[in-house]
């Protein structure tokens, strides 16, 4: 039986980062120490060679601790029994058929996931549109740029993304919009931040209601009141339109729809007076920004989740097009709107029509050449013929009981959907749950009656596509392990099994040449047989052979045949040079935004507004960041960040707990003050769940109402209440054993180098301090190396487990939350004997040695923390972060921590002076 990995070559691979859409190239190398060497490629032309933290530990993620290394299914106890995977694929095609066969194609589903590959998700949307003929497919990209999606079309005819990469270090203005790019897309940030150090004059405004890594870097942040981007850009819209910047050459000649537009931004947005007012900017700033937008050609507008993330997201996004096309900043180098997604392969999932309303190769359901066109290519005995539900309608069509089978790919919907207890109510229910991942344990698995082991990052191969249309390859260069299988071949076999044919592939390189001859497919001139042209097209990449697959190097499409003697093909780094766009008439549409809130305001009863978002270490529900310790001492628990009068006038006090509540759910926090964000909101982030924390699932909180246009939730905009959680101890472990803290009221846990750690409260009363420690720790034996404080008057009490010489767990207990620093214990688990200093410190709760405590992490690179910097740069009176790294090394290696670097210098230097 094979349970590790075993290398697919000595060399290891050029592959490409699975995390965010900024799409890195790495070269991962094989080490004869069996470890794997992670490094930057110097050749791809998104990264250059640089990687932010996420993607330089990516080496620390892949081990098999967690995986799901073989079929399973749930017996009639209610376990999970291992299965060979010809009865698994038996029982999945088998469900699905008898459940279409009793209620129909639209009474199963497909929910799946911007971490698959092209491939997998062509094949995805294939067996459900063209064979089962349904489409209810949907993927949890719906959760992150459906609006971008629903706007590019609107504008644009087509899913376009008109820039590149390279247009954000070519441009003078760079505005960033519900955007943390510098915690989020670490790497293109480093580009602008790089742009702007040469060229000090290009300016970088962030426009985010909170104050984020992102603003360190910034010229102008405008701290806009949450939910009211459109009357912010309807203003700039209608400043653009009447202060000389619009360009009525290309408006008249390109674009139709502006008289409609402009005057709805008119209306309501005309007076900036009005306009800061409602957003709560200052005036003066708005007419800044304005006017700097207004005097510079050169500026593109990047969105991200705080834009899309909204009940008026799609709106939000037009609002942002028509400024760029009202002024004619489209289409050049340096200019444009640019949309930057959120996971690896949001943007493979858009080609291939991974989302319920779109067919693939960017074809519309709703037409009925399209589906005819699909259709006839694929040879397929049916096709659906309307929009299938999207994400927050699908799993309340499950709860409803009109779905009945749901089969989830690579993604964990119970922590990642809006109000996500309806998740929880809606797969306890349903009559089959299957579910493909790579780790046994989540929150979603719980509820499968069918586990599916699918392939993770360096063993799987495919290609995905980034924020800037790049297609790159992502190359396997570790074997299966266990009976682990791609996701491409199990829904084949399952589609065999289900009697279908069509879905005989040799391998990736196979599929990928039929979804690039489908987009080129009856795809010539405009209006050719009365088939709109559509700019996703890559014929030049159709016939490779296996080799020129594995040989494939990033290209952006369109990808043109090539025309030149030795066939290379080249693609294209910016759309619309010809002004040409994909509606019908070849032009583009402005869009009438009218400005409207947040479905649900605050109230009496939830006076706060809750936005989620990502911490810098962390990806999505932790499985495989979660692995790596350097990553997860940047933020170890979750968090409520909040102003401090509002944790005054609720109640609640930093570094204690807080309960939230809105009318959805409820979850329990620590309490940050981070300086960022405006009186009125708290933020969480969204990373925990029932794995990590007893109760710290921020999903299930989040409003469930949905943009009307994208179906995309409104994650940025939950009223919420807050209240403290009331504990009558707080209290941290740190074990090189796996504990079960079931009775405890509140725990969470992240993973140290060598030990795990869990952050604890708890609610009852302990009257043996002693004895309730050695049971929760397992150490019963009486002569056990076991050392302990107690002051029963302060109600503190500490005990350490001492295991030949070497640390092997400790337990700190207080009445309050100010407890001794974990990064001083974490250091003792890297010693292999303790020395009498240590045995001390850890007796008095403090070290002895100056120096010993670094502080909570800021540099995950080089495991720099907080207190060493500030000790450096106040005795060495470093000014610059460039003197922190030349003395630390801090900020030197992936630059992910350099705003924080910048924050700690302002910082420390004003405690200085004060
Ligand atoms: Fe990966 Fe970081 Fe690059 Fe995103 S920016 S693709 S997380 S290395």
């Amino acid at each position: 039986m094979n349970l590790s990995h075993i290398p697919l070559s000595t060399v290891g691979a050029k592959t490409t980062c699975p995390y965010c859409g900024v799409g890195c190239g790495v070269r991962a190398s094989m080490q004869t120490d069996g470890t794997i060497a992670i490094a930057g490629d110097e050749l791809h032309p998104a990264n250059k060679g640089r990687l932010c933290v996420k993607g330089s530990a990516l080496g620390e993620t892949v081990d098999l601790d967690g995986r799901l290394l073989y079929p399973k299914m749930r017996d009639e106890r209610g376990d999970m029994q291992r299965v060979s995977w010809d009865a698994a694929l038996d029982k999945v095609a088998g469900g699905l058929r008898s459940i279409i066969d009793r209620h129909g194609p639209d009474s199963v589903a497909l929910y799946v996931s911007g971490q698959l590959l092209t491939e997998d998700y062509y094949i995805a949307n294939k067996l459900m549109k063209g064979y089962i003929g349904s489409a209810n497919i949907d993927t949890n990209s719906r959760l992150c740029m459906s609006s971008a999606v629903a706007g590019h079309k609107r504008a644009f005819g087509e899913d376009l993304v008109p820039i590149c990469y390279e247009d954000l270090e070519l441009a003078d203005m760079v505005v960033l919009v519900g955007s943390n790019t510098a915690w989020c897309h670490p790497i293109l940030f480093q580009r602008i931040a790089k742009a702007k150090e040469n060229r000090p004059e290009m300016k970088l405004v962030v426009i985010d209601p909170r104050r984020t890594a992102t603003c360190e870097l910034s010229d102008m942040h405008l701290p806009v009141k949450p939910g009211t981007d459109v009357w912010l850009f309807n203003g700039l819209m209608s400043y653009l339109a009447h202060r000389g910047a619009r360009d009525n050459a290309f408006i008249d000649a390109h674009t139709t729809g502006l008289g409609e537009a402009l005057a709805i931004a008119d209306a309501d947005c005309a007076d900036p007076h009005e306009v800061a007012r409602i957003c709560k900017v200052d005036v003066n700033d708005l007419l800044a920004f304005y006017e700097l937008f207004a005097n510079t050609e050169k500026v593109i507008t990047a969105f991200s989740m705080g834009v899309n993330q909204s009940s008026a997201g799609t709106d939000k996004v037009n609002s942002i097009i028509n400024c760029h096309l009202i002024s004619g900043r489209i289409g050049k180098p340096g200019m444009g709107p640019f949309s930057i997604t959120g996971q690896p392969n949001a943007m493979g999932g858009r080609e291939v029509g991974g989302l319920a309303n779109m067919l693939a190769a960017h074809m519309d359901l709703d037409n009925a050449l399209h589906r005819d066109t699909v259709q006839t290519f694929w040879g397929s005995p049916r096709m659906a013929d309307k929009p299938g539900l999207k994400a927050v309608d699908l799993f309340n069509a499950i709860e409803a009981g009109r779905i009945k089978a749901v089969w989830i790919m690579a993604t964990n919907p119970m922590v990642s959907m809006p109000d996500a207890n309806v998740v929880r109510r809606a797969l306890s229910k349903c009559e089959l749950v299957v579910a493909s991942d790579i780790m046994e344990k989540t929150d979603t698995n719980a509820f499968a009656h069918i586990l599916l082991p699918a392939l993770g990052w360096g063993e799987k191969d495919g290609t995905v596509t980034n924020s800037e249309r790049r297609i790159s390859r992502q190359r396997s260069f570790l074997s299966a392990p266990g009976e682990a299988r791609p996701d491409w071949q199990v829904i084949c076999d399952v589609a065999g099994r289900m009697g279908y044919r069509g879905f005989d592939f040799a391998g990736p390189h196979a599929i990928f040449d039929e979804h690039a001859r489908l987009s080129s497919y009856r795809n010539g001139p405009p209006q050719i047989d009365g088939h709109s042209h559509r700019l996703f097209n890559l014929d030049g990449l159709t016939g490779m052979s296996k080799q020129q697959f594995d040989e494939l190097q990033p290209i952006q499409w369109p990808v043109a045949r090539p025309n030149n003697a030795d066939g290379a093909v080249t693609g294209t780094a910016r759309l619309f040079g010809n002004h040409r766009y994909s509606h019908p008439d070849g032009k583009a549409r402005f869009v009438a935004t009218p400005p409207r809130g947040p479905a649900h305001l605050p109230d009496e009863e939830f006076p706060l507004t809750l936005n989620t978002g990502r911490v810098r270490d962390q990806w999505h529900t932790m499985t495989r960041t979660g692995k790596s310790a350097r990553l997860a001492d940047h933020v170890p628990e979750s968090f409520v960040d909040m102003h401090p009068q509002d944790a005054l006038r609720y109640g609640v006090r930093e570094g204690g707990l807080a309960r939230i509540t809105s009318r959805w759910g409820a979850m329990v926090a620590r309490v940050q003050h981070s300086g960022g964000i405006a009186r009125g909101s708290v933020f969480v982030p969204i990373h925990w769940n029932s794995q990590t924390a007893s109760d710290a699932r921020v999903g299930a909180l989040v409003n469930p109402v949905v943009d009307p246009v994208s179906g995309e939730p409104e994650f940025k905009h939950t009223p919420v209440n807050i209240e403290e959680f009331g504990v009558s101890w707080h209290g941290f472990i740190l074990s090189r054993k796996a504990l079960a803290l079931d009775e405890i009221t509140h725990w969470t846990r992240i993973q140290g180098r060598d030990f795990a750690r869990y952050e604890l409260a708890g609610r009852n009363v302990i009257a043996d301090h002693s004895a309730w420690a050695r049971t929760l720790l397992g150490v019963h034996d009486i002569d056990a190396d076991w050392l302990e404080y107690e002051d029963s008057t302060a109600g503190v009490y500490r005990a350490v487990h001492v295991d030949n010489d070497r640390i092997d767990m400790c337990i700190f207990l207080s009445k309050r939350p100010d407890l001794p620093s974990r990064a001083w214990l974490a250091s003792l688990f890297d010693k292999t004997q303790l020395e009498e200093a240590d045995r001390v410190g850890l007796l008095v709760g403090q070290p002895i040695e100056k120096g010993a405590d670094t502080g909570p992490t800021v540099c995950s690179c080089f495991g720099v923390g907080r207190n060493t910097i500030c000790s450096a740069v106040r005795e060495q009176g470093l000014k610059t972060v460039a003197e922190v790294t030349s003395c630390l090394k801090a900020g030197g290696n992936c630059g992910s921590c350099v705003p924080e670097i910048k924050k700690l210098l302002v910082e420390t230097h004003a405690a200085e002076t004060a």
